[in-house]
């Protein structure tokens, strides 16, 4: 029996999380629909789904992003409701309006909500009013660069200038000085109007040595719990590598202030559907400090559901076909420690050159607190066109300890042939002392990479 009012689930992406998506789907009883563009017709989600539509040519603003095209997917097929995913169209507010307006079901919050916390300036100004903290930096939106700088110089350097359209890593830049700060914000400006067609820019403090912390939320519109933390500090170019749950430096205390603040904010802003809201945490002085909502499913999503026993990309459908949330705080509970490394078809000790390829002999890791998220198969011809990332392998263990012990166990079963991939990285990080001790920040992995390609090279890494 299909719950809620959703019975046929168009899926607006590709890759792993679209497997992940009709997985969830059909542990609902929901019917499937995968577009594919003409790079993709060879998908694991395109085999997998009940239904597959062509929707275009292989750049993705002429398939995935053309919200028109979807939308006459969707109508052709008979789908109710469409999940964008992460990334594509996932947090852009005029696809969840059209997606409504065609009278279909949009998995996420509404286009209002995405609009407010999608703009990052918007959102801090939400997030100060929760009396949630957020970095020391400006009000709002930058409007005159030279009041901008006096700003800056009373933040005290290093600051960072912000896209408040940015994401996945992009539009941020870090000014080290005032005459870097008037030369870069102008130009932060103009990049951002390119990339993202809107030009907002604003300040915050750099939060030196920071750990990267989020807190899962569930919410249906009036009720909003989490599902406690992950910690993403392991970034190469402010994107994530690796991540886990819970962060081992959380004291009970904090953890708790952490999680509650994200509900009050979430609360207040009436969210919808699942939802992350990032902070930099200062494991000396012990503040966090907000610095973004995405509103989405987010890739690291699998710990929290290893941790927590919660398939979150289910209770997100559910909620969107307007059930509530069907439980308290009190209900949801974590156990043990879950890692997750992404798997992206890079070669590590090549500077993560992307190399796309044909996947040859392939062996997955299985067996006890083993996960692996993919789109991999034999034969499988990874386009060139789109995000790296091929799947994410993630452990779960009783301790971080276990969990580590089993990542090494799942990334010796694992053997993708045919194409270089990030696979080594992972088995030379388990050799650091300091990895091991989670003594780590946002920018603990750059420099290590330097001073330990050998180590990657000697795990696999480099043959290319
Ligand atoms: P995106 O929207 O691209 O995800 P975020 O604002 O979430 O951008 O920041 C991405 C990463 O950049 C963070 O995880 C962190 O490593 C770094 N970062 C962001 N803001 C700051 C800051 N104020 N100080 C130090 N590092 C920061
Ligand atoms: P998560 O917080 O889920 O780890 P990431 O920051 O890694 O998210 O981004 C998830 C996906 O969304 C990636 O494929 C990333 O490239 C993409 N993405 C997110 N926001 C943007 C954006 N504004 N522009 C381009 N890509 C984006
Ligand atoms: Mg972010």
């Amino acid at each position: 029996m299909a719950q809620g009012k959703i019975r046929k689930l168009l899926i607006a992406n590709r890759g792993e999380i679209a497997v992940r998506i009709i997985r969830a789907a059909r542990d609902s009883g929901i019917a499937t629909v995968q577009v594919y563009s003409d790079a993709d017709a060879n998908g694991r989600a395109v085999a997998m789904a009940d239904e597959a539509v062509n929707i275009g040519p292989p750049q993705a603003a002429k398939s995935y992003l053309d919200i028109d095209a979807l939308l006459q997917a969707a109508r052709d097929t008979g789908a109710d409701a469409i999940h964008p995913g992460y990334g594509f169209l996932a947090e852009n507010a005029g696809f969840a309006d059209a997606v409504e307006a065609a009278g279909l079901v949009f998995v996420g919050p509404s286009g209002d909500t995405i609009r407010l916390m999608g703009d990052k300036a918007a959102a801090r100004a939400e997030a100060r009013k929760a009396g949630v903290p957020t970095v020391p930096g400006s009000d709002g939106l930058v409007e005159d660069m030279d009041a901008a700088a006096k700003l800056a110089a009373e933040i005290g350097f290093p600051v960072m200038i912000k896209a408040a359209a940015g994401g996945g890593g992009r539009g941020i830049r870090v000014a080290h000085d005032a005459e870097e700060f008037a030369r870069l914000a102008p130009q932060a400006a103009s990049e951002a109007r390119a990339a993202f067609g809107d030009g907002g820019i604003y300040i915050e403090k750099v939060i030196e040595r920071a750990r990267h912390i989020e807190v899962q939320v569930l919410g249906d519109g009036s009720n909003v719990v989490h599902f406690f933390e992950r910690e993403c500090s392991l970034q190469r170019r402010r994107q994530k590598v690796w991540e886990e749950a819970p962060s081992v430096v959380l004291s009970e205390k904090v953890r708790e202030e952490l999680c509650a603040s994200a509900v009050a904010l979430a609360k207040a802003v009436g969210y919808r559907g699942a939802g992350t809201i990032e902070y930099l945490y200062d494991d000396v002085s012990g503040d966090f400090f907000f610095i973004e909502m995405n509103t989405r499913i987010q890739v690291e999503h699998p710990v929290t559901e290893m941790i927590c026993g919660v398939d979150l990309v289910a209770e997100m459908i559910r909620i969107a076909g307007g059930e509530k949330l069907g439980r308290t705080q009190a209900d949801i509970a974590r156990t043990g420690h879950a890692i997750e490394v992404r798997l992206n078809a890079e070669d590590p000790a090549n500077n993560f050159m992307p190399f796309p390829g044909v996947v040859g002999e392939l062996l997955t890791p299985d067996g006890p607190g083993v996960r692996f998220d993919h789109m991999l198969y034999p034969g499988y011809a990874v386009p060139p066109f789109y995000d790296s990332l091929l799947g994410k392998l993630i452990v779960w263990g009783e301790d971080r300890e276990r969990a580590l012990l089993r990542l090494g166990r799942a990334l010796r079963e694992l053997k993708v042939e045919g194409l270089p991939t990030t696979a080594p990285l992972f088995a030379a990080l388990l050799e650091s002392d300091d990895l091991r001790a989670s003594a780590v920040h946002t920018r603990w992995l750059e420099p290590w990479l330097e001073t330990n390609l050998d180590l990657i090279k000697q795990k696999g890494g480099g043959n290319t």
